[in-house]
């Protein structure tokens, strides 16, 4: 049957209307209980810290979530004690059978509390509702799951008959991904026999705190993970700590390289996850909508806070007009706001701090004379927020075409030829992704056997999965994260084990 005002055409409009707004669809808040303050994780108990306190507040509106400890020098040194005898007197020992039970429990506990750990995700972190119930909870599930399966199996991960764990690792992580980049780094750990002591993101600490919980539950024994709060100097006193046998960091390409050279010559094993400045690149023979759809899900998912986002767009000449203008039109319908609202697409920029480090260099942009385009929306009153934003007559020496950005923001850069594509895409510092577009499976070869970067997808962008090795080139740091690669940073090889 008709609708009624579906007759006249002022009443189709006013019908359009009605259905193109969406009804606020908030998650609910009070799923997830937030104590009003907490401790240090220390040998299997919530303890108090030494250190001072510091609020910890949801930047959709600034409010205070809880308070939570800064680690100081002492707390970092029990944490690391705890740590080394849970590894000498229990863990060490385990056999990869018994290991992988537990991380199979903690699997099936992240999945059982998952609407908890992804309100919790999103109040701390500002990330939409949808991306963190959807991708931040199950990818984590996943890699416990993932590496569950190897700590029985160590002896066939291609590293040799006589592996064994390194011993107490070091962990610091960023912002973007608290519960993601916690389980990238303690599941391996946890598999491979070492015990752990690891440091959230001081913007977002509640997740790693519900986690620690999460190891409660699933009868870890005392020590074997151990979480300290803190912003950067106890992230430095945890990886210059003496006791600790391997480093494992994810953050800036500027607290990587002062890691790297305060443990250097110290024995200490490293990894570096750090950032990135990917190039998206489309051939004009790429599928339009579908390579609109990617490149809004390589830059705008998770407000660009993605150390691998696609960042610098490289669109073939003949396309440019055509691919930008269909983007913009894409990035209208977007919906910027409440992230606990499950239609949200844009949710809160993540700090103060990273939000004046975007307004900076948007600044830059606009002063170095690309141009600018923001999508029309409503920003909220209170919060940290920055609408959708494209870049076009961008030059390769712009700084907004050099910089990590590290919001929503897309610099359009263009190219001729394949191998100018090729010139431009590998002019930068970093290495870590990349994407290419187009309908020919020889192109996609040709191009990516040329592009420097650890990981490049093909007609998509932004997939993860645990059995895939992920890690970068040059300034994007060294070592792999996830799939049996993933293993080796964690284990003292049988030279090693000889050497000893
Ligand atoms: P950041 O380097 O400022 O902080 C990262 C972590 O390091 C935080 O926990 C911080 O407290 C700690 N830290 C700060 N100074 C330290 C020091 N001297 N010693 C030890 N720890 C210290 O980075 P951020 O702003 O939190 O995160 C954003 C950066 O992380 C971006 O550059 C992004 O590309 C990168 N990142 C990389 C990956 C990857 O897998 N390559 C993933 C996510 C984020």
């Amino acid at each position: 049957m008709t609708h009624p005002a579906a007759t006249s055409a002022p009443g189709r409009l006013a019908l359009a209307e009605r259905f193109l707004h969406y009804a606020p669809a908030p998650e609910s808040r009070s799923i997830v209980d937030i104590r009003p303050a907490y401790g240090l994780f220390i040998d299997g108990a919530f303890v108090e810290g030494d250190g001072e306190r510091f609020s910890t507040i949801n930047p959709a509106d600034e409010k205070v979530l809880a308070e939570v400890t800064s680690a100081n020098a002492a707390d970092v040194d029990r944490a690391v004690v705890a740590a080394r005898r849970a590894s000498e007197r229990v863990w060490s020992a385990t056999p990869g059978t018994e290991r992988a039970k537990y991380l199979f429990r903690i699997a099936r506990l992240i999945q059982e509390r998952g609407r908890e750990l992804a309100v919790l995700e999103t109040l701390d972190n500002g990330k939409p509702i949808k991306e963190s119930r959807d991708f931040d909870v199950p990818a984590a599930a996943a890699h416990f799951f993932y590496y569950a399966g190897w700590a029985d199996k160590l002896e066939y991960a291609g590293y040799g008959p006589t592996v064994r764990p390194r011993g107490v690792v070091g962990q610091v992580i960023p912002w973007n991904f608290p519960l993601l980049m916690l389980a990238w780094k303690i599941a391996p750990a946890l598999a491979t026999g070492n015990t752990v002591v690891l440091k959230p993101a001081e913007t977002t600490p509640l997740s790693a705190l519900l986690f620690a919980e999460i190891c409660q539950q699933a009868d870890l024994p005392p020590g074997v993970v151990n979480i300290l709060t803190g912003a950067g100097e106890t992230g430095r006193l945890l990886v210059e700590h003496e006791g600790i046998d391997k480093v494992a960091f994810t953050g800036s390409t500027q607290v990587g390289k002062a890691i790297a050279r305060a443990i250097a010559g110290t024995g200490t094993g490293l990894t570096l996850e750090l950032g990135g400045k990917a190039a998206n690149i489309v051939y004009d023979d790429a599928p339009i909508d579908e390579t609109v759809e990617g490149i809004v899900n390589g830059i705008f998912f998770n407000q660009g806070h993605v150390c691998c986002a696609g960042s610098r767009l490289l669109v073939q000449e003949s396309i440019a007009e055509e691919v930008v203008e269909r983007l913009q039109r894409r990035l209208s319908t977007l919906r910027l706001g409440d992230p606990l609202d499950k239609n949200t697409d844009i949710g809160a920029i993540n700090s103060q701090a990273q939000l004046d480090r975007i307004r900076e260099l948007t600044a830059a942009g606009e002063a170095e004379g690309a141009q600018r385009w923001s999508a029309t929306c409503e920003l909220p009153e209170r919060g940290y927020w920055f609408a959708p934003t494209v870049f076009t007559d961008v030059s390769q020496a712009h700084r907004i075409a050099s910089e990590e950005v590290f919001g929503p923001v897309l610099s359009v850069l263009t190219f001729r030829t394949p191998d100018e594509a090729i010139a431009k895409a590998n002019n930068t510092p970093y290495g870590l992704s990349a994407g290419i577009w187009t309908d020919k499976g020889s192109r996609i070869l040709w191009t990516a056997d040329r592009l420097r970067a650890g990981v490049v997808w093909a007609n998509t962008f932004n997939q993860f999965d645990p059995s895939s090795p992920f890690g970068g080139y040059k300034e994007s740091g060294y070592g792999r994260e996830g799939g049996r690669h993933g293993l080796e940073p964690y284990l003292a090889l049988a030279t090693e084990v000889d050497a000893a």
